[in-house]
């Protein structure tokens, strides 16, 4: 169990409300744009994620130079949420800052390919091992594209996803399991604004590093795609076991399920993803956010067999129909961008740097851990790091609800915005880019270590 919530010695909503009043000494000018702003953007943000941070009020950004974010009050942060991945090769890279602003120059929105497009296309197939793709703006789009595919050429109703996780604005993924007198029970999320159809009909959910389970709806013969991130990364980390992503090719291969892989967010084991650091042979990879620096893009490529099926099922519904696609999405700007990525930005040497920075960070925080005995632990995935407030981590999501304690992770991280640094917020993930400097990390883990002290650990 975890033992920040019972070892506790002094009230968290103390530490919280002495840190509030802390940001808000401190943060006068992001404090004045926010109440500007709330006259027209609703909540006093354009997107309202960008509430969700610990801080009491959102930090306006003034601008990010590698690993660093300065905000409008002139606090320097070093960034470890790197936007939540987009910038996790650091900000205003030089490369795509020359690609993106000579292409803008010439030209944007054509829908039409350029020369990039094919270079990129390529670029692709041999990082990634799948012949063919297609882009989209977002990774949600991707995935919507791969759900909408996975059914039409396999004629079956059902996606199976695994508790927990999170594919972006993806209706069909919003299911969980739920506890209920029975067992655990499958049931929307809660918090689906607006919809109207019961997503339980054709979404089935089963709990990560459950084969069993796994096995058995696959059994039934109505899966038309599983759905994964191959290291769950959006309830806390959680690691596959051992044999867990052979077993789940075998079966999906056997059932005749189509096996999606997004890893949009585990591009942070290494320049080919966590598919091609461990092998992993999916008929559908998507991958957003970092693919294009900044400039909102996604991609997502098939294996030849897939296309192939895919060319049938377009004969069947008439040529150019398909009801998938997005204005914007492949244009010339998205192109420049991931060719200067994918040439410059995402290199071996990038990875090096980012993976060293991550095994410094993770040494840090188990020495923190050892030294105050706590009973937390460490989970990562090459550059992404998530610090668990429970040893040892759990294994799927309904163990990390029970451990997760919201109040504390919200506490760790408005101490760590005043004292200079960002993490992603909801969970302890910190992303390492190859610009993040060792002192930067050596800040943090001392950061997380006066945290520890403040608690009384
Ligand atoms: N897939 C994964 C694994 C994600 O974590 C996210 C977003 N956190 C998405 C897809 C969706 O990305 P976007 O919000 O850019 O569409």
């Amino acid at each position: 169990d975890g033992g920040m919530i019972t070892e506790l010695s002094r009230p968290l909503a103390d530490l919280l409300n002495q840190e509030r009043a802390r940001f808000a000494a401190e943060h006068p000018r992001s404090a004045a744009m926010a109440k500007a702003a709330a006259a027209h953007w609703r909540g006093g943000a354009p997107m309202h994620w960008m509430n969700d941070w610990a801080s009491p009020s959102p930090i306006f950004a003034a601008q990010g130079v590698g690993a660093q974010i300065t905000d409008v009050d002139g606090k320097l942060y070093d960034d470890f949420c790197l936007g939540d991945t987009p910038s996790m090769f650091g900000h205003g890279d030089a490369s795509v800052a020359a690609a993106v602003s000579d292409q803008i120059k010439r030209g944007a929105g054509f829908m039409l390919p350029t020369a990039s497009a094919a270079i990129v296309g390529k670029l692709l197939a041999e990082r990634f091992g799948l012949p063919l793709w297609q882009t989209a703006t977002t990774a949600s789009d991707a995935n919507r594209a791969a759900i909408r595919w996975a059914r039409a050429v396999t004629g079956r109703p059902v996606i199976l996803v695994f508790d927990g996780c999170y594919h972006g604005m993806v209706d069909d993924a919003f299911v969980v399991l739920k506890d209920g007198p029975g067992g655990a029970e499958p049931v929307m999320k809660p918090g689906l604004l607006g919809q109207v159809h019961d997503l339980t009909a054709t979404t089935w959910v089963v709990p990560f590093n459950d084969l069993a389970a796994l096995e058995m709806a696959l059994a039934s013969d109505q899966v038309a795609a599983v759905l994964a991130e191959p290291v769950m990364t959006n309830c806390g980390m959680i690691l596959p076991e051992p044999g867990f992503h052979e077993a789940l090719r075998r079966l999906t291969r056997d059932a005749g399920t189509l096996l999606i892989i997004d890893e949009t967010h585990t591009i942070s084991t290494g320049p080919g993803g966590y598919t091609r650091a461990h092998g992993l042979e999916p008929d559908v990879f998507v991958l957003g956010k970092a693919i294009a620096g900044g400039v909102p893009a996604a991609v997502w490529g098939v294996t030849a067999e897939l296309s192939a099926r895919m060319d049938e099922a377009q004969l069947r519904i008439g040529p150019g129909q398909s009801g998938i696609g997005t204005t914007l999405s492949g244009n010339a700007l998205a192109m420049a961008a991931m060719r200067a990525m994918l040439t410059e930005v995402m290199t071996d040497a990038a990875y090096a740097r980012m993976l060293a920075g991550a095994e410094r960070l993770v040494a840090g925080l188990k020495g923190v851990i050892s030294a105050r005995k706590l009973a937390w632990s460490v989970v990562h995935v090459g550059a992404r790091v998530e610090l668990v407030f429970a040893d040892p981590p759990p294994r799927n999501a309904g163990q990390m609800r029970k451990v997760l304690d919201h109040e504390a992770v919200e506490a760790l991280h408005l101490w760590l915005i005043n004292r200079g640094v960002l993490i992603a917020p909801f969970h302890n993930m910190m992303l390492v880019s190859p610009v993040t400097e060792d002192a930067a990390i050596d800040r943090l883990v001392a950061a997380v270590d006066g945290f520890a002290a403040e608690m009384g650990n």
